[in-house]
């Protein structure tokens, strides 16, 4: 999940608005329990079609939300549970309220409407968990400890399958001089950038880590030496086109080299990122805004 351009302190915020769901959620539920085992009148707030967009999560989930995280998969399907909950939740006390018998399977789907919803809020915060901790604040990028643990478990599957992988080195070029004609803050930004450009143009399943300051090891899975050529001929081609805007005043443009390698299945992982590495430093010898493939001899 790219959660990039969302902020650290709206993550933060997501994580409490969700804990506090589920609390309300929890209440909410064995009230409504109570309600119907003790043949109670209930709240008529629970009866209204739309219940689920007016409790609290409700007008947060369908109010202000960040457009990453409205899109996101586990976000859509979270939203989905707690309107059904709500929607059940009508029926059973519409059948109580008509002095009908509530219907066992009904009820039970009730029952385990909470543990879903519980469900699908923990795996979203997990994700949000590791959006916040894992990744770099600055870019997006995962940070370098996942690395070698990512690297080290994909070796233990192309070990297993025919399926080969790819590691690529990638390093701004003359990124240094933007800096010192720009300033640090709009090397940020062009960092920023840069690097977004290349999470939304790979393949979801791809990763992209933050190696040191303005190098980046991207992972390209499922993937043998001339696919990763192309892929990365056009990441290259991409970022030399675009230009970076700054607050509608300045337009930087950047390039960038890569060095390819493929994941060696029998060497340790940091031989292949060495092997990547030297790549990249053939590329920046050839000029610069080009991608090598590791050969013997680099
Ligand atoms: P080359 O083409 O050889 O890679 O040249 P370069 O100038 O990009 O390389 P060099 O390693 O000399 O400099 C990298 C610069 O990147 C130095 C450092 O200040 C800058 N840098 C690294 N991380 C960041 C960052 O997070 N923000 C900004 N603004 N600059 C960074
Ligand atoms: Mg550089
Ligand atoms: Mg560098």
């Amino acid at each position: 999940m790219a959660l990039y351009d969302v902020t650290r302190d709206e993550l933060q915020g997501i994580l409490a608005q969700l804990e506090q769901a589920l609390y309300n959620h929890q209440q909410w539920h064995a009230a409504l329990i109570r309600t119907l085992v003790c043949n109670l009148p209930g709240d008529r707030h629970d009866l209204n079609p739309e219940a689920h967009q007016e409790c609290r999560f409700g007008q947060w989930y369908y109010g202000k939300v960040p457009e990453k995280l409205r899109n996101h998969a586990g976000f859509i399907a979270m939203g989905e549970e707690h309107r059904r909950m709500h929607q059940l939740a009508a029926t059973l006390l519409m059948e109580a309220r008509a002095g009908k018998t509530v219907a066992t399977f009904d009820f039970d789907n009730f029952a385990n409407a909470l543990d879903r919803l519980r469900l699908e809020i923990a795996a979203l915060e997990r994700e949000l968990e590791d959006s916040l901790y894992n990744h770099d604040s600055l870019t997006g990028a995962i940070t370098r400890f996942g690395i070698l643990p990512t690297l080290r478990e994909q070796q233990e599957l192309i070990k297993r399958e025919t399926q080969l992988c790819c590691i690529a080195m990638m390093d701004l070029d003359n990124f240094k001089a933007v800096n010192d004609l720009h300033g640090h803050l709009v090397g940020d930004q062009v960092l920023a950038a840069t690097v977004h450009y290349v999470i939304e143009h790979l393949r979801p399943y791809d990763k992209v880590f933050r190696y040191g300051g303005e190098e980046f090891l991207l992972f390209l899975q499922h993937t043998e030496l001339a696919l990763g050529y192309d892929m990365l001929e056009r990441l290259r081609e991409g970022l030399a086109a675009m230009s970076v805007d700054i607050d509608g005043q300045t337009e930087v443009r950047i390039t960038a080299s890569f060095g390819l390698a493929l994941l060696d299945s029998e060497a340790p992982v940091e031989t292949s990122i060495d092997r990547a590495d030297k790549a990249m430093y053939a590329a920046k010898s050839a000029g610069r805004n080009c991608v090598r493939i590791w050969e013997a001899g680099m």
